[in-house]
């Protein structure tokens, strides 16, 4: 598997990178997670417009699912005049309500599938494409999943958006690489169920025996040099901080 960071900002974007949005290639699928605030540009630099095989949206705060209005616009009022055929879209139920009223306040009901197969997520296992996927319930205000996806041996688990949970432990056990959310700062913030600070992302990752932690959703005003720190001082492992445009090989 190959994982492309396209955007990486947590909760708006920063200068350096959009919000939420990952790549994951095999077998010549493309599975993207997450389309957050700005994401649909910085995905044109890593793929064509067209080229998506299928979409995972964890949640549906806009810095996850907001640039799908964005890729609707794309796929529906294609410049050639043609409409692209529905892309699987796997969401939280309501998804495609969500997505219709963000594009309009006077929604037409039908139009979003078609260009968008929405599917609706709920804890288990199944495929997309050439990949085994489970998907957990986290904790967070709204319904958010995370998700490991597996491929030849690999795994590779991302949080999405959650505070402390056994569920995220079990879902990234033993995972190759696991994109763990890191909003918080340790000592400062310090509200359960939203989000997880580096020290218990690190602390997650330790209990779950991952072999690489890459820290993901940092927003502009937190320091992610702290969370870096706190994360390591947590996990024996490797620990990068997620940055637009990287990309690892799992
Ligand atoms: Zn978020
Ligand atoms: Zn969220």
């Amino acid at each position: 598997m190959k994982l492309t960071v396209v955007g990486c900002s947590g909760s708006f974007p920063s200068a350096e990178s959009a919000c939420s949005s990952y790549l994951v290639e095999a077998d010549g699928f493309r599975l993207l997670l997450d389309l957050g605030n700005g994401a649909l540009g910085e995905l044109q630099r890593h793929c064509g417009l067209y080229d998506l095989d299928a979409i995972f949206l964890s949640h549906l705060h806009a810095d996850h699912c907001i640039d799908m209005c964005a890729y609707f616009v794309a796929r529906y009022y294609r410049h050639d005049g043609g409409r692209c055929a529905p892309i699987p879209v796997h969401g939280p139920e309501g998804t495609e309500h969500r997505l219709t009223t963000a594009y309009a306040d006077t929604p037409s009901a039908s139009s979003m599938s078609e260009v968008f197969d929405f599917h609706t997520v709920k804890p288990s296992t199944f495929e997309i494409g050439p990949f085994t996927v489970h998907t957990e319930r986290v904790r967070h205000p709204v319904e958010a999943y995370g998700i490991r996806i597996e491929h030849g041996g690999k795994s590779l688990t991302y949080s999405g958006d959650t505070g402390v949970t056994e569920a995220l432990d079990e879902l990234a056990r033993d995972s190759d690489l696991f994109l763990c959310e890191a909003a918080f700062t340790h000592g400062k913030e310090n509200i359960p169920d939203l989000h997880l600070n580096g020290r218990e992302a690190g602390e997650t990752a330790a209990r779950a025996g991952v072999r690489r932690l890459v820290l993901t959703h940092i927003p502009p005003w937190t320091d992610p040099q702290v969370n870096l720190r706190d994360a390591r001082e947590a996990f024996g492992g490797p620990v990068d901080l997620a940055a637009a445009g990287v990309t690892y090989e799992i």
